[in-house]
C-alpha cells in the first residue's frame, strides 16, 4: 500500500509537470518590442512586434534595438522567425543585421543553425541579398575562425506580390493586406495574424486606410500607428510631408470605431517636435482619439505584452509582463 501511494504520487507529480507550461502565459501573445519611429529614443526602440503562437515566435519588422528587447525577454534569437516586413523604410529594417548575425553567434542566447527566414513584399530579396553582400567579410571570417555552421547564417527570402495568405504553419495563418503609406512608398503592407480563432492586426505604416478597417473588423487586438503634432507646426512644409504619410489620432479613432476591435493599441508614435514647439503629450493624443472613439485603447510601450484568450485581451506592462 505504501509502495502504491508513493507510486501514485509520482504519477500525479509527472501529470502536474506536464500540465504546467514552463512559462505560464497564454498560447497567443503579442509583445511590442519597439514602439518608436526614426528618432533614436532610448525608451522607444524602432518598430518591431513579436507574435508568439503556440511554440512559434514570429517577428513583424525589425527596427533598431529589436535584438536587445528579445534578449530582455530571454528569448534565444535562434527561436525567432520568420521575420515579416511591412515596407522598406529604414526604421523598420535597420535591426535586421543585428538579429540575423548576432543570432548566429555561439552564445546561449543565439546559436541559430538553420537559415534566417524573411518574408515580405517585392524588394525583400534585394534587401537581404545586399545585406549578405555587405556583411560578407564577417560571415567569411566567422566561418573560418569560429567554425559556425554556414546554414545558420544563410538567408531564405520570400516575396509576395499581392495581398492574401502568405504563411500557414501549425495553426497560425498570416495574411498580408495593402495599406496606404503615400504614393511614393509602395509596396506597403499590414498583417492579419490568426491563431485558434483569435486574431491580431498590425496596421504597419499607413495613413487612414479603409483596408485596415476591412481586415481588422471584429479582431481581438488592433495595433495601429499614429502621428500627431501641435497646431503651431501645421504650416511647416517638412512636417506636413511626414504627416501626410501617417494616421492622426482622430483618424485612428475612426478606424477603431468602425473596426471595433476588443482592444486597440497604439505603436509607432510619430510625435514631431521642433526646438520651440514640444511634441504632443500622450494625454493629448488620447484626448484627440476620444473625439472619434470611445472603446478600449492602450498607449503602447516597449515590452508591453497582450495575452489573447478566447474572451479577452489582457495587457501586461514590463517588467510585470513575465
Ligand atoms: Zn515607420
Ligand atoms: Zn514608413
Amino acid at each position: 500500500m505504501k509502495w502504491f501511494l508513493a507510486f501514485g504520487a509520482q504519477i500525479l507529480l509527472i501529470a502536474i509537470t506536464f500540465a504546467t507550461p514552463a512559462r505560464a502565459q497564454a498560447d497567443f501573445r503579442v509583445t511590442l518590442l519597439g514602439t518608436g519611429a526614426p528618432p533614436p529614443l532610448p525608451d522607444r526602440f524602432g518598430p518591431a512586434t513579436l507574435v508568439e503562437a503556440g511554440d512559434q515566435k514570429l517577428l513583424f519588422d525589425a527596427g533598431r534595438g529589436a535584438t536587445i528587447r528579445l534578449f530582455q525577454l530571454k528569448i534565444p534569437l535562434r527561436n525567432v522567425g520568420p521575420l515579416f516586413l511591412t515596407h522598406f523604410h529604414s526604421d523598420h529594417v535597420s535591426g535586421i543585421p543585428d538579429i540575423w548575425l548576432s543570432g548566429w553567434l555561439g552564445a546561449p542566447w543565439a546559436r541559430r543553425t538553420t537559415p534566417f527566414h524573411v518574408i515580405g513584399p517585392v524588394g525583400t530579396k534585394e534587401l537581404m541579398t545586399n545585406l549578405e553582400r555587405a556583411y560578407a567579410a564577417d560571415i567569411r571570417i566567422r566561418i573560418a575562425d569560429e567554425n559556425y555552421p554556414p546554414e545558420g547564417v544563410a538567408v531564405i527570402s520570400e516575396e509576395f506580390q499581392k495581398e492574401g495568405i502568405i504563411y500557414e504553419k501549425n495553426g497560425i495563418r498570416v495574411i498580408a493586406f495593402e495599406v496606404d503609406h503615400g504614393d511614393a512608398i509602395k509596396p506597403t503592407y499590414g498583417y492579419r495574424i490568426e491563431y485558434k480563432g483569435r486574431t491580431v492586426v498590425i496596421s504597419g505604416d499607413t495613413r487612414f486606410s479603409e483596408n485596415v478597417i476591412k481586415y481588422a473588423t471584429g479582431v481581438d487586438l488592433l495595433i495601429h500607428e499614429v502621428a500627431a503634432i501641435r497646431p503651431e507646426l501645421e504650416n511647416d512644409a517638412q512636417v506636413r510631408r511626414v504627416m501626410a504619410h501617417h494616421t492622426s489620432p482622430q483618424e485612428a479613432g475612426r478606424v477603431f470605431s468602425r473596426a471595433r476591435p476588443k482592444l486597440a493599441a497604439y505603436t509607432h508614435f510619430v510625435l514631431l517636435a521642433r526646438p520651440n514647439v514640444p511634441s504632443v503629450t500622450f494625454a493629448e493624443l488620447t484626448a484627440q482619439t476620444r473625439e472619434t472613439y470611445d472603446g478600449p485603447l492602450e498607449i503602447g510601450e516597449d515590452l508591453m505584452a497582450f495575452e489573447i484568450d478566447e474572451n479577452r485581451v489582457t495587457v501586461k506592462r514590463w517588467p510585470s509582463s513575465k
